[in-house]
């Protein structure tokens, strides 16, 4: 991921590097080039464009026209203006006051839900909880089962309908398990819920209804970093039929352009705030926008 676009910008650093003092011209033709960069990357136009304007206001700025080593100075404007896109400071979980905390997972089918609810359990038990899986996506044929290993693999309760019970109703699940974390002293509760291929009323309501019966802590919209464009459309669509509180970004491994891991923040406006980077359970970090844009410049 980032590959092309890190190369891009090294190549139009490497133009300024020497000169020892940047005119505008140079400055414009460098927030061009930074310009067509990101835009081949498959970011946002709007994002772009708040990007641009960003660096080029700071590149005429006294920090640049006064610095011994301009370069170095646009790099460093490049590099905070990226964590800035990424999330600044970054956000951790919300924890219930009262437990369990309820992390419910939304996104597209395909998107990474299931796997990342288990690479969470996994991860928040490392960290001393207790958390539960709960089964609500009985959309997808195997998903059910697919977090069974999961939370098998993870040494994590899996809450989920009794296999031909007839239990079909996911919002009845999550309602059932709620209760169940309480009564089995379970201080997180994970949620995976049903995506669709794309954008879908349905799945939008069913989502909603789930939220409703568990009044999530947090609701993280899992979103595969690999969609490019396509990714702001889904990204609004979620946080206007569901609300949002944060984001997962997953298939970070991929080769894809990064656009839609650079876009997503200033869309939804929520953090993200991990990151999937494989298949194994292992793979898996809490988000550091200033590492991605450290690994973003090379
Ligand atoms: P869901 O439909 O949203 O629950 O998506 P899944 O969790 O079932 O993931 C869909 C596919 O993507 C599965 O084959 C996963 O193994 C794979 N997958 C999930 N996360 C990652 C990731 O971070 N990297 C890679 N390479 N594959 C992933």
């Amino acid at each position: 991921m980032f590959d092309t676009l890190s190369d891009r910008l090294s190549g139009i650093f490497a133009q300024l590097k020497g000169k020892g003092r940047l005119s505008d011209a140079d400055i414009d033709r460098t927030a061009r080039e930074i310009r067509m960069a990101l835009l081949e990357a498959d970011v946002a136009l709007p994002v772009v464009k708040s990007f641009i304007f960003q660096l080029k206001e700071r590149a005429r700025g006294a920090e640049v026209s006064k610095a011994l080593n301009p370069a170095q100075q646009v790099i460093k404007i490049v590099h905070e203006e990226l964590v800035l896109v990424l999330g600044g400071e970054g956000r951790r979980l919300q924890f219930a006051k009262q437990p369990p905390t309820v992390i419910m997972l939304a996104g597209l089918q395909g998107a990474g839900k299931t796997t990342l609810a288990g690479k969470l359990a996994l991860h928040l038990k490392g960290l001393g909880h207790q958390p539960m899986l709960v089964a609500a996506d009985l959309q997808r044929p195997n998903a059910v089962q697919q977090l069974q290993v999961l939370g098998e693999r993870a040494g994590v309760e899996v809450f989920a309908p009794e296999v031909g019970s007839g239990v079909g109703d996911p919002v009845q699940v999550a309602k059932d398990a709620i209760e169940h974390a309480k009564r089995h002293m379970r201080d997180i509760v994970i949620v995976d819920t049903a995506g669709r291929l794309g954008i879908d009323a349905e799945m939008m309501a069913q989502a909603a209804a789930i939220r409703d019966v568990t009044n999530p802590d947090e609701v993280l919209f899992v979103i595969d970093a690999m969609v490019g464009q396509d990714a702001v459309a889904t990204a609004e669509a979620f946080r206007d039929g569901v609300g949002i509180t944060g984001v997962v970004l997953s298939k970070l491994d991929g080769d894809a352009r990064g656009g839609a891991a650079l876009s997503v923040r200033q869309v939804t406006g929520q953090p993200i705030m991990f990151a999937s980077t494989g298949e194994k359970l292992e793979d898996f970090d809490v988000f550091h926008p200033d590492r991605m844009a450290s690994r973003i410049l090379g």
